[in-house]
C-alpha cells in the first residue's frame, strides 16, 4: 500500500482538495499529508469474532479520509466535516476517562498508539507525546449502516499518526489500536474484525480472520469474473436496545463456554451440540448454537470461494440469516424482509450483516438483476409500512493506505 493506493482510489482528486481545503479552514495551516482507510461489510462470521472464531469481512469502496500536520506544541486537535467542534486536548492528558463524543475516535487511536509505542520503550514514548498535531477527518461511509464507520476512522488515523510519529507498527498491530481505541476510549466492547478487515483488505477479495490466533488469510471472491455484486439494503432502523443486546448476548456465550469448561466457544464443534443441548438452558444453548454453526458456516464459505467461486456459497449465507434470526435473535422484520424479498427476487444468496438489531442486509446478486430487485426492494418495504430503504453496491477494495500522500 503506498500513494498508488490513493491514486487509484474513486473520486481521489476532489476528496484530496476538499479536505486539504477544510483542513486549512478548520487547524489554520496546510496538511502535511492525507490517509485514508475503508468501512467494511462482513460476508459471513457474525457474533464469531469476540468468540474467538472465524469472520470472513471485506473492505469496502467507501472510505474515511484523514489529513493530518504536525503543531509545534503538544496539543492533539481533532476535528471532522460531520461535527462543528474542534476538539482540542494537550497530548499529556490523553486518557480514557478524558475522551467522549465522536472525538474519543481519534483521539482515542492517539492514547492507545502512544500506550503500544510505551510498553516498548517508555523515553521515545514521552517524547512523542510533545509531537502534537492537528487533524482533521471526511468520511463517506455512512453511519450507523452496519459498515463500520467506526473502524474507519480509527484506523484512517491509526495509519496517520504511525507515519507521523514514525511508530513503524504493522497493519495487524494498527488494527489492535484501532479496538483498543474502541474498546477502552470510546466504552464500545467490539472485537478485531472491523479493524482487521479496514486495515487488511485487498480489491476482490475477502480477509478470513481467524480471531483465536489472530492469522488472516487474503481469500479472491471473483465477483467481477462472475458477473455478480454485492448489494446493501440499509434499513435505516436502529434500535435504542442494540447496546444493551449485544452485551446479552456476549454475556450468553459466556455462560454457554464457561458451563462446557472451555475457554471460548471456539473449542465446542457441531459435534459438542448434543451434550450443551442436555447443559444448557434453551436460549442459551440457541446463542451457542449459532456462534459453532457460524463458524463452521465461515470455514465452508472459504471452502468454496476457493474450490468452486462465489455463486457456490449462496445457501449458506442463506443459512447464516436464519441462525441470526432464529438462534441468536438479533434481527428486525426490516432485515427478514430485505432477505426474504431478495431470495424471492433471484439472489444467490442473503443476510443481515453487522450486530444486529437494525443495520443493513447484504444480497449476493447477479449484476443483471440489480434493477428488478431494487424495485421490488422499494415496493415490498413500502407495502409493510417500512421507511425506504437506502440501496447501494459495494465493491471489495483495497485497506488503508499505510504511506500517506503528501501535500
Ligand atoms: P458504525 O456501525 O457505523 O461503526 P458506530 O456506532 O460503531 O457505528 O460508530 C459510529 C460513530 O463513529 C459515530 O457516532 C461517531 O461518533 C463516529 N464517527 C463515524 N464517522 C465519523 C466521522 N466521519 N467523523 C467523526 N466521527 C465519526
Ligand atoms: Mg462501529
Amino acid at each position: 500500500h503506498t500513494d498508488t493506493t490513493f491514486d487509484a482510489a474513486a473520486g481521489q482528486s476532489d476528496v484530496r482538495t476538499a479536505l486539504a481545503t477544510e483542513f486549512e479552514k478548520r487547524h489554520g495551516q496546510a496538511p502535511d499529508g492525507l490517509w485514508s482507510a475503508p468501512g467494511r461489510v462482513n460476508l459471513i462470521g457474525e457474533h464469531t469474532d469476540y468468540n474467538a472464531g472465524f469472520v470472513l469481512p471485506f473492505a469496502i469502496d467507501r472510505r474515511a479520509w484523514v489529513a493530518l500536520a504536525g503543531r509545534d506544541d503538544q496539543l492533539a486537535r481533532v476535528s471532522s466535516t460531520f461535527s462543528e467542534e474542534t476538539v482540542e486536548i494537550d497530548l499529556a492528558d490523553l486518557a480514557p476517562a478524558a475522551l467522549d463524543g465522536w472525538s474519543a475516535y481519534p483521539l482515542g487511536v492517539a492514547w492507545a498508539l502512544l500506550a503500544r509505542a510505551g510498553t516498548a520503550d517508555t523515553a521515545a514514548a514521552s517524547d512523542l507525546a510533545r509531537r502534537g498535531f492537528a487533524l482533521h477527518i471526511h468520511s463517506d461511509v455512512p453511519i450507523g449502516a452496519g459498515l463500520s464507520s467506526s473502524a474507519a476512522i480509527e484506523c484512517a488515523t491509526a495509519v496517520a499518526l504511525n507515519e507521523f510519529w514514525g511508530l513503524g507498527f504493522e497493519p495487524e498491530e494498527l488494527a489492535a489500536v484501532g479496538q483498543v481505541a474502541e474498546n477502552q476510549a470510546v466504552g464500545a466492547p467490539t472485537g478485531i474484525m472491523d479493524q482487521t478487515a479496514s486495515m487488511l483488505g485487498r480489491a476482490d477479495a475477502a480477509v478470513f480472520l481467524d480471531c483465536r490466533s489472530l492469522e488472516s488469510q487474503s481469500i479472491a471472491l471473483g465477483l467481477d469474473a462472475a458477473a455478480l455484486e454485492i448489494l446493501v439494503v440499509d434499513t435505516k432502523v436502529t434500535h435504542a436496545h442494540a447496546t444493551g443486546g449485544y452485551a446479552a448476548r456476549r454475556a450468553s456465550c459466556e455462560l454457554a463456554a464457561q458451563t462446557l469448561g472451555v475457554p471460548t466457544l471456539r473449542e465446542l464443534t457441531v459435534d459438542d451440540l448434543p451434550r450443551m443441548q442436555r447443559l444448557l438452558d434453551d436460549v442459551t444453548f440457541r446463542r451457542a448454537r449459532h456462534v459453532i454453526t457460524e463458524n463452521a458456516r465461515v470455514e465452508e464459505t472459504v471452502r468454496l470461494l476457493t474450490e468452486a467461486g462465489p455463486n457456490a456459497i449462496g445457501s449458506l449465507l442463506d443459512a447464516s440469516h436464519v441462525s441470526m434470526r432464529d438462534d441468536f435473535e438479533i434481527s428486525v422484520p426490516e432485515l427478514d424482509l430485505a432477505v426474504e424479498v431478495s431470495l424471492a427476487s433471484g439472489a444467490v444468496g442473503a443476510r443481515m450483516t453487522g450486530g444486529g438489531f437494525g443495520g443493513a442486509a447484504i444480497a449476493l446478486i447477479p449484476r443483471s438483476l440489480r434493477p428488478a430487485l431494487e424495485a421490488a426492494l422499494v415496493e415490498a418495504f413500502a407495502a409493510r409500512g417500512f421507511d425506504r430503504p437506502d440501496l447501494f453496491v459495494v465493491q471489495p477494495s483495497d485497506g488503508a493506505t499505510m504511506k500517506g500522500h503528501h501535500v
